[in-house]
Protein backbone atom coordinates (compact mmCIF):
# COMPACT_ATOMS: atom_id res chain seq x y z
CA UNK A 1 0.00 0.00 0.00
CA UNK A 2 1.13 3.13 -0.97
CA UNK A 3 0.85 5.91 1.64
CA UNK A 4 0.83 10.18 1.05
CA UNK A 5 0.49 11.64 3.87
CA UNK A 6 -2.14 14.48 3.60
CA UNK A 7 -1.33 18.02 5.07
CA UNK A 8 -4.72 17.62 7.34
CA UNK A 9 -3.30 14.48 9.27
CA UNK A 10 -0.16 16.88 10.65
CA UNK A 11 -2.89 19.73 11.51
CA UNK A 12 -5.37 17.28 12.89
CA UNK A 13 -2.41 16.29 15.61
CA UNK A 14 -1.52 19.89 16.35
CA UNK A 15 -5.25 20.62 16.66
CA UNK A 16 -5.75 17.92 18.60
CA UNK A 17 -2.88 19.02 21.20
CA UNK A 18 -4.43 22.18 21.48
CA UNK A 19 -7.90 20.64 23.08
CA UNK A 20 -5.70 18.72 25.05
CA UNK A 21 -4.00 21.81 26.78
CA UNK A 22 -7.62 23.66 26.85
CA UNK A 23 -8.87 20.56 28.43
CA UNK A 24 -6.36 20.09 30.82
CA UNK A 25 -6.30 24.09 31.54
CA UNK A 26 -10.30 23.94 32.46
CA UNK A 27 -9.25 21.24 35.13
CA UNK A 28 -11.15 18.27 32.76
CA UNK A 29 -8.35 16.79 32.34
CA UNK A 30 -5.06 15.65 33.49
CA UNK A 31 -1.59 16.54 31.31
CA UNK A 32 -1.16 15.70 28.65
CA UNK A 33 0.80 12.06 28.48
CA UNK A 34 3.10 12.24 25.41
CA UNK A 35 3.16 9.43 22.58
CA UNK A 36 5.92 7.24 22.28
CA UNK A 37 6.90 5.01 19.53
CA UNK A 38 7.33 2.08 21.55
CA UNK A 39 4.07 2.30 23.16
CA UNK A 40 1.49 4.27 21.83
CA UNK A 41 -0.72 2.89 18.97
CA UNK A 42 -0.25 4.12 15.57
CA UNK A 43 -3.26 6.86 14.91
CA UNK A 44 -4.13 9.28 12.26
CA UNK A 45 -6.71 11.48 11.55
CA UNK A 46 -8.37 11.15 8.35
CA UNK A 47 -10.47 14.49 6.32
CA UNK A 48 -14.13 13.96 7.04
CA UNK A 49 -14.99 15.69 3.67
CA UNK A 50 -13.11 13.56 1.88
CA UNK A 51 -13.67 10.19 2.93
CA UNK A 52 -16.49 8.02 1.05
CA UNK A 53 -17.77 5.31 1.87
CA UNK A 54 -19.01 2.00 0.08
CA UNK A 55 -20.49 -1.57 1.21
CA UNK A 56 -17.18 -2.88 0.33
CA UNK A 57 -14.42 -0.07 0.02
CA UNK A 58 -13.24 2.99 1.77
CA UNK A 59 -11.83 6.14 -0.61
CA UNK A 60 -9.38 7.99 1.63
CA UNK A 61 -7.31 11.09 0.82
CA UNK A 62 -3.73 10.15 0.40
CA UNK A 63 -4.15 6.18 0.38
CA UNK A 64 -3.89 4.33 -2.48
CA UNK A 65 -3.72 0.79 -3.11
CA UNK A 66 -2.18 0.49 -6.01
CA UNK A 67 1.35 0.86 -7.08
CA UNK A 68 1.01 3.76 -9.10
CA UNK A 69 2.88 6.84 -7.18
CA UNK A 70 0.04 9.14 -9.25
CA UNK A 71 -2.58 7.31 -7.95
CA UNK A 72 -3.65 10.16 -5.02
CA UNK A 73 -6.89 8.55 -4.60
CA UNK A 74 -8.19 5.56 -4.88
CA UNK A 75 -10.53 2.54 -2.93
CA UNK A 76 -9.14 0.92 -0.24
CA UNK A 77 -10.74 -2.96 0.24
CA UNK A 78 -13.14 -3.16 3.48
CA UNK A 79 -12.50 -6.60 5.50
CA UNK A 80 -16.49 -6.27 6.99
CA UNK A 81 -19.02 -5.39 4.20
CA UNK A 82 -22.24 -3.25 4.68
CA UNK A 83 -20.99 -2.43 8.66
CA UNK A 84 -21.10 1.81 7.85
CA UNK A 85 -23.57 3.19 6.27
CA UNK A 86 -22.55 5.01 2.67
CA UNK A 87 -25.20 7.69 2.56
CA UNK A 88 -24.47 10.02 6.16
CA UNK A 89 -22.38 12.91 7.70
CA UNK A 90 -19.49 11.51 8.98
CA UNK A 91 -17.48 12.84 12.00
CA UNK A 92 -14.19 12.65 13.19
CA UNK A 93 -12.65 9.86 11.07
CA UNK A 94 -9.37 7.66 12.60
CA UNK A 95 -7.80 5.22 11.37
CA UNK A 96 -5.50 3.09 13.84
CA UNK A 97 -3.22 0.03 13.50
CA UNK A 98 -3.37 -2.59 16.68
CA UNK A 99 -0.17 -4.57 15.59
CA UNK A 100 -2.33 -6.87 12.84
CA UNK A 101 -5.14 -5.10 11.10
CA UNK A 102 -5.80 -1.38 10.46
CA UNK A 103 -9.09 -0.19 11.71
CA UNK A 104 -11.14 2.82 10.74
CA UNK A 105 -13.84 4.12 13.56
CA UNK A 106 -15.94 7.14 12.35
CA UNK A 107 -18.87 8.73 14.04
CA UNK A 108 -22.76 8.81 11.99
CA UNK A 109 -25.44 10.32 12.93
CA UNK A 110 -28.65 9.24 13.76
CA UNK A 111 -32.10 10.18 14.33
CA UNK A 112 -33.27 9.38 18.34
CA UNK A 113 -34.81 5.96 18.81
CA UNK A 114 -35.94 6.15 21.74
CA UNK A 115 -39.06 3.33 22.52
CA UNK A 116 -41.47 3.75 25.78
CA UNK A 117 -39.96 1.78 28.43
CA UNK A 118 -42.14 -1.64 30.57
CA UNK A 119 -42.77 -0.95 34.25
CA UNK A 120 -40.95 -3.49 35.42
CA UNK A 121 -36.87 -2.87 36.55
CA UNK A 122 -34.22 -5.68 36.26
CA UNK A 123 -31.74 -6.11 39.20
CA UNK A 124 -28.53 -7.68 37.88
CA UNK A 125 -25.96 -9.90 40.46
CA UNK A 126 -22.66 -10.29 38.81
CA UNK A 127 -20.19 -13.05 39.78
CA UNK A 128 -18.06 -15.34 39.20
CA UNK A 129 -19.71 -18.40 38.43
CA UNK A 130 -21.89 -16.85 35.98
CA UNK A 131 -21.47 -13.59 34.42
CA UNK A 132 -24.45 -11.94 35.20
CA UNK A 133 -27.96 -13.16 37.01
CA UNK A 134 -31.10 -11.34 36.14
CA UNK A 135 -34.06 -10.72 38.50
CA UNK A 136 -36.22 -12.19 35.91
CA UNK A 137 -34.59 -15.34 36.08
CA UNK A 138 -32.13 -14.93 33.16
CA UNK A 139 -28.81 -16.22 33.65
CA UNK A 140 -25.48 -15.34 31.54
CA UNK A 141 -22.87 -17.64 31.93
CA UNK A 142 -19.15 -17.11 32.58
CA UNK A 143 -17.47 -16.84 28.93
CA UNK A 144 -14.29 -18.07 30.78
CA UNK A 145 -15.29 -21.21 31.56
CA UNK A 146 -16.46 -22.31 27.99
CA UNK A 147 -13.98 -24.54 26.23
CA UNK A 148 -13.26 -22.40 23.48
CA UNK A 149 -11.96 -19.74 26.16
CA UNK A 150 -10.18 -21.95 27.69
CA UNK A 151 -8.49 -23.82 24.87
CA UNK A 152 -7.13 -20.21 23.61
CA UNK A 153 -5.89 -19.71 27.14
CA UNK A 154 -3.89 -22.84 27.00
CA UNK A 155 -2.67 -22.29 23.47
CA UNK A 156 -1.56 -18.69 24.47
CA UNK A 157 0.44 -20.03 27.65
CA UNK A 158 2.57 -22.83 25.80
CA UNK A 159 3.38 -19.84 23.16
CA UNK A 160 4.60 -17.49 26.07
CA UNK A 161 6.89 -20.73 27.39
CA UNK A 162 7.68 -21.13 23.92
CA UNK A 163 8.77 -17.15 23.29
CA UNK A 164 10.56 -17.35 26.75
CA UNK A 165 12.56 -20.27 26.09
CA UNK A 166 13.34 -18.77 22.50
CA UNK A 167 14.73 -15.60 24.30
CA UNK A 168 17.26 -17.24 26.40
CA UNK A 169 18.31 -19.48 23.82
CA UNK A 170 19.52 -16.24 21.68
CA UNK A 171 20.74 -14.65 24.87
CA UNK A 172 24.41 -12.69 24.24
CA UNK A 173 25.22 -11.59 27.18
CA UNK A 174 23.58 -8.86 28.56
CA UNK A 175 21.67 -8.46 24.92
CA UNK A 176 19.03 -10.37 23.50
CA UNK A 177 18.79 -11.11 20.04
CA UNK A 178 15.56 -11.37 17.94
CA UNK A 179 15.65 -14.20 15.25
CA UNK A 180 13.25 -14.52 12.81
CA UNK A 181 11.39 -17.48 14.79
CA UNK A 182 10.98 -15.18 17.50
CA UNK A 183 9.30 -12.32 15.87
CA UNK A 184 7.12 -15.23 13.42
CA UNK A 185 5.95 -16.38 17.28
CA UNK A 186 5.43 -13.11 19.00
CA UNK A 187 2.59 -12.21 16.40
CA UNK A 188 1.08 -15.63 16.70
CA UNK A 189 0.74 -14.37 20.55
CA UNK A 190 -0.46 -11.13 19.33
CA UNK A 191 -3.35 -12.50 17.19
CA UNK A 192 -4.16 -15.40 20.59
CA UNK A 193 -4.79 -12.29 22.43
CA UNK A 194 -6.63 -10.51 20.33
CA UNK A 195 -9.13 -13.19 19.85
CA UNK A 196 -9.44 -13.90 22.86
CA UNK A 197 -9.96 -10.20 24.19
CA UNK A 198 -12.77 -9.89 21.28
CA UNK A 199 -14.69 -13.17 22.50
CA UNK A 200 -14.98 -11.37 25.52
CA UNK A 201 -15.65 -7.94 24.57
CA UNK A 202 -18.09 -9.67 21.93
CA UNK A 203 -19.87 -11.88 24.82
CA UNK A 204 -19.94 -8.61 27.07
CA UNK A 205 -21.69 -6.50 24.82
CA UNK A 206 -24.47 -9.47 23.48
CA UNK A 207 -25.40 -9.84 27.58
CA UNK A 208 -25.93 -6.00 27.78
CA UNK A 209 -27.75 -5.69 24.65
CA UNK A 210 -29.60 -8.37 25.66
CA UNK A 211 -30.83 -7.01 28.84
CA UNK A 212 -31.46 -3.32 27.60
CA UNK A 213 -33.31 -4.72 24.34
CA UNK A 214 -35.91 -6.29 26.99
CA UNK A 215 -36.41 -2.34 27.97
CA UNK A 216 -36.68 -2.36 31.79
CA UNK A 217 -37.10 1.00 33.03
CA UNK A 218 -34.67 0.73 35.76
CA UNK A 219 -31.76 -1.52 36.23
CA UNK A 220 -29.87 -1.97 39.29
CA UNK A 221 -26.36 -2.92 39.80
CA UNK A 222 -23.54 -3.48 42.71
CA UNK A 223 -20.91 -1.23 43.16
CA UNK A 224 -18.30 -3.67 43.32
CA UNK A 225 -15.49 -3.52 45.12
CA UNK A 226 -13.25 -4.65 42.58
CA UNK A 227 -9.56 -3.72 43.56
CA UNK A 228 -10.81 -5.07 47.08
CA UNK A 229 -11.57 -8.36 45.46
CA UNK A 230 -7.99 -8.47 43.50
CA UNK A 231 -6.11 -8.58 46.57
CA UNK A 232 -7.53 -11.76 47.24
CA UNK A 233 -4.94 -14.35 44.92
CA UNK A 234 -7.28 -16.58 44.28
CA UNK A 235 -10.08 -14.69 42.80
CA UNK A 236 -7.59 -11.97 41.20
CA UNK A 237 -7.33 -13.74 37.85
CA UNK A 238 -10.88 -14.70 37.44
CA UNK A 239 -12.23 -11.56 38.73
CA UNK A 240 -10.10 -9.81 36.16
CA UNK A 241 -11.27 -12.00 33.23
CA UNK A 242 -14.96 -11.34 33.79
CA UNK A 243 -14.00 -7.02 33.18
CA UNK A 244 -16.98 -6.11 35.59
CA UNK A 245 -15.44 -2.18 34.94
CA UNK A 246 -16.06 -3.20 31.44
CA UNK A 247 -19.44 -4.20 31.99
CA UNK A 248 -20.33 -1.74 34.18
CA UNK A 249 -19.05 1.06 31.86
CA UNK A 250 -20.63 -0.59 28.83
CA UNK A 251 -24.05 -0.48 30.94
CA UNK A 252 -24.11 2.79 32.08
CA UNK A 253 -23.39 3.89 27.76
CA UNK A 254 -26.04 2.01 27.01
CA UNK A 255 -28.59 3.29 29.52
CA UNK A 256 -28.02 6.61 28.50
CA UNK A 257 -28.35 6.14 25.24
CA UNK A 258 -31.87 4.26 25.46
CA UNK A 259 -32.95 6.22 28.90
CA UNK A 260 -33.05 3.54 31.36
CA UNK A 261 -32.27 4.67 34.34
CA UNK A 262 -29.30 3.11 36.35
CA UNK A 263 -29.40 2.39 39.43
CA UNK A 264 -25.61 1.72 41.34
CA UNK A 265 -26.08 0.18 44.80
CA UNK A 266 -23.56 1.09 47.81
CA UNK A 267 -20.92 -1.72 48.20
CA UNK A 268 -21.47 -2.14 51.97
CA UNK A 269 -25.69 -2.98 51.33
CA UNK A 270 -25.72 -6.72 52.15
CA UNK A 271 -27.22 -8.07 48.86
CA UNK A 272 -26.76 -11.59 49.01
CA UNK A 273 -27.02 -11.69 52.85
CA UNK A 274 -30.22 -10.48 53.04
CA UNK A 275 -32.78 -12.87 52.68
CA UNK A 276 -36.27 -11.63 50.30
CA UNK A 277 -38.94 -13.27 51.97
CA UNK A 278 -38.49 -11.65 56.12
CA UNK A 279 -36.02 -9.27 55.57
CA UNK A 280 -33.29 -11.09 58.14
CA UNK A 281 -29.64 -10.62 57.42
CA UNK A 282 -27.83 -14.32 57.49
CA UNK A 283 -24.25 -12.71 58.27
CA UNK A 284 -22.35 -16.12 58.33
CA UNK A 285 -23.14 -16.66 55.01
CA UNK A 286 -19.93 -17.96 53.47
CA UNK A 287 -18.99 -17.72 49.75
CA UNK A 288 -18.98 -21.88 49.02
CA UNK A 289 -22.50 -21.23 50.46
CA UNK A 290 -24.74 -21.36 46.90
CA UNK A 291 -27.80 -22.18 48.10
CA UNK A 292 -29.38 -19.50 51.00
CA UNK A 293 -31.03 -20.97 53.79
CA UNK A 294 -33.28 -19.03 56.17
CA UNK A 295 -35.29 -20.16 59.14
CA UNK A 296 -38.49 -18.68 57.58
CA UNK A 297 -38.17 -21.58 55.03
CA UNK A 298 -36.92 -19.88 52.06
CA UNK A 299 -34.81 -22.21 49.97
CA UNK A 300 -33.20 -19.94 46.78
CA UNK A 301 -30.16 -19.74 45.06
CA UNK A 302 -27.89 -17.22 46.46
CA UNK A 303 -26.81 -14.99 43.52
CA UNK A 304 -30.58 -15.14 42.23
CA UNK A 305 -31.37 -13.80 45.73
CA UNK A 306 -29.27 -11.33 45.42
CA UNK A 307 -30.74 -10.30 42.67
CA UNK A 308 -34.37 -10.10 43.78
CA UNK A 309 -33.04 -7.66 46.41
CA UNK A 310 -31.21 -5.64 44.03
CA UNK A 311 -34.74 -4.79 42.33
CA UNK A 312 -36.91 -4.36 45.55
CA UNK A 313 -33.74 -1.88 46.44
CA UNK A 314 -34.02 -0.34 42.51
CA UNK A 315 -38.01 0.14 43.05
CA UNK A 316 -37.45 2.61 46.36
CA UNK A 317 -35.57 4.80 44.93
CA UNK A 318 -36.19 4.54 40.97
CA UNK A 319 -37.73 8.02 39.94
ZN1 LIG B 1 -36.26 -15.45 55.61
Amino acid sequence: MRVNISNNVTKQAIKDACTAYKNFFRGLQKFLGFKSKKRSMPKFYQDNVKIRFSNTHIKFEGFSSGRKANKKMNWVRLAEHGRIPTNAKYMNPRISFDGLNWWISVCVEFPDCRETLNDDGVGIDLGIKDLAVCSDGTKYKNINKSRKVKKLEKQKRRLQRSISRSYEKNKKGESYCKTNNVIRKEKLLLKRNHRLTNIRKNYLNQTISEIVNRKPRFICIEDLNVSGIMKNRHLSKAVQAQEFFGFRKQLEYRCSDKGNQLIVVDRFYPSSKLCSCCGNIKKDLKLSDRVYRCACGNMIDRDFQASINLKTYGEKFAG
